[in-house]
């Protein structure tokens, strides 16, 4: 069925533990479904590497020689998406089976000036697309199942899995590489940088998430070229620093993020005075710990959180500088979030429902300390109560020094109304002015 090709290896059916077992109904009724209309299919990428490494996939890709068009007729649920690289989705209910069409290599590339990803012409047809610093603008030149394995990005996601003989092809090495437990990248590592500089941000959040190395070669001409990512698009960056933090490995991620020096393309201003105090990269370091152990509990975590730490120095930093140039503490509030937002959206395009989310807890962090008369009950019912305390809780535990303030919302929320009203009656009491958030 397959041609025979001398870097082909196959991995027969009693030499691995792939089954159809572990696959996803659905992703099984799609490849029946192709294969049934005359066409293969094969499941490809992350969830053979999964499968392999005895976990359990996030998702199921799978891979065609029926175009994208073909693939939307065979399916009642399929429709087709994105431009750059057009995919089609096959949903059932909650669960979206990703259907590409074998990628080939064209014998000439386009070039279209400027070096942007996310111009607009709504062309469909099949073609290469380079951009003038060798960024692909689109890729939709069809291929076979070995084209198709060289344009993917690591060795270790590009194993197919067949469905009628349930072996596994690898044309790249990759199972050798799952056993040397490397992140290897195909083809030429620069180019491939280049081609698309999300790749980088791959290679970190697999290497992490999996606790593989980066080999060598896939790893040198990470430094030095991680400007590149300045040419992605900021939507595209929003969807995959998501896939950063939220893979249930951000800690590692992040760690390795910092050692690649690619925070400072994403978070540049945050980057900018990270070292200026210890409760900065504390908090960070806590939120995003916390962020893996609420994942780990199936606890819901919110991207307004997590921006709302990694965007805290550069927002601190520049709330301070306005106060010293004598702007009054609360208008420095919302004037530095203003520029600190506006700054970061230059770069990551983060949504207005993450956005108010993420100044509310900001803003938060200066009422929390306002106790007196009904301002405690007050703060107590805004929305954003719940999440204003957790990062209050979480600067404390950075080191900030905010004199049992979190400790004091703890009991203040458990307390009866009488004992509440005591609480408040005590503060006016003995409060000293509290100092609002520290850098
Ligand atoms: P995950 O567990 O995050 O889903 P995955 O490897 O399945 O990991 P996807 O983003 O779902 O990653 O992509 C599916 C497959 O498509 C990948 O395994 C890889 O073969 C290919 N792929 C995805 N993004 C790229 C890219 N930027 N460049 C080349 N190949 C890619
Ligand atoms: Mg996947």
């Amino acid at each position: 069925m397959v041609k025979k090709d001398k870097k082909l290896k196959v991995i027969s059916e009693n030499k691995h533990p792939l089954s159809p077992k572990n696959i996803s109904h659905n992703a099984i009724k799609v490849m029946e479904g192709l294969n049934r209309a005359g066409f293969k299919s094969y499941l490809v990428g992350g969830s053979i590497r999964d499968i392999l490494l005895g976990s359990v996939p996030k998702d199921f890709d799978i891979a065609t020689n029926a175009t994208p068009e073909q693939v939307k007729c065979t399916f009642r649920n399929a429709r087709i998406i994105g431009r750059r690289f057009r995919i089609v989705h096959v949903r059932f209910g909650r669960e979206i089976i990703e259907v590409t069409t074998f990628r080939g290599q064209a014998n000439n590339r386009t070039h279209e000036k400027g070096d942007v990803s996310f111009r607009n012409p709504a062309d469909h047809s099949q073609q290469q697309v380079e951009s003038t610093t060798g960024q692909l603008l689109r890729d939709n030149v069809y291929g076979d199942m070995h084209s198709d394995a060289l344009r993917r990005d690591f060795t270790i996601n590009a194993l197919y899995y067949c469905l009628d003989d349930h072996s596994i092809y690898d044309y790249t090495q990759g199972i050798e590489d799952i056993e040397k437990r490397q992140l290897r990248m195909i083809g030429d590592p620069y180019t491939r940088y280049k081609e698309d500089p999300v790749r980088l941000l791959r290679a970190v959040r697999f290497a992490a998430k999996l606790g593989f190395h980066l080999e060598e070669n896939t790893m040198r001409p990470i430094f030095g070229n991680t400007n590149l990512l300045t040419h992605v698009s900021p939507a595209r960056l929003f969807d995959e620093i998501l896939k950063l933090f939220l893979n249930g490995s951000a800690t590692a991620t992040y760690s390795l993020l910092q050692d690649y020096q690619l925070l400072d393309v994403l978070f540049p201003n945050t980057m900018k005075v990270i070292d200026k105090s210890p409760y900065f990269s504390g908090l960070i370091d806590e939120v995003i710990s916390n962020t893996d152990k609420r994942i780990r509990n199936n606890k819901r975590v919110t991207p307004a959180f997590i921006y709302g730490a990694l965007l805290w120095p550069a927002f601190i930093y520049e709330q301070h500088k306005l106060v010293n140039r004598g702007v009054p503490v609360i208008p420095a509030v919302h004037q530095a979030a203003d520029t600190v937002i506006n700054q970061q959206l230059a770069r990551v395009a983060i949504p207005k429902r993450f956005l108010i989310p993420m100044r509310q807890i900001w803003e938060l962090q200066w009422q929390l300390p306002k106790r007196t008369g009904k301002q405690a009950e007050r703060t107590l019912s805004h929305e954003k109560f719940r999440a204003g305390y957790d990062f209050l809780l979480m600067r404390e535990t950075a080191g900030e020094q905010l004199h049992g303030l979190g400790h004091w919302w703890t009991r203040y929320q458990d307390a009866s109304e009488s004992h509440r009203q005591k609480m408040i009656d005590e503060l006016q009491l003995t409060q000293k002015p509290l100092r609002t958030p520290t850098q």
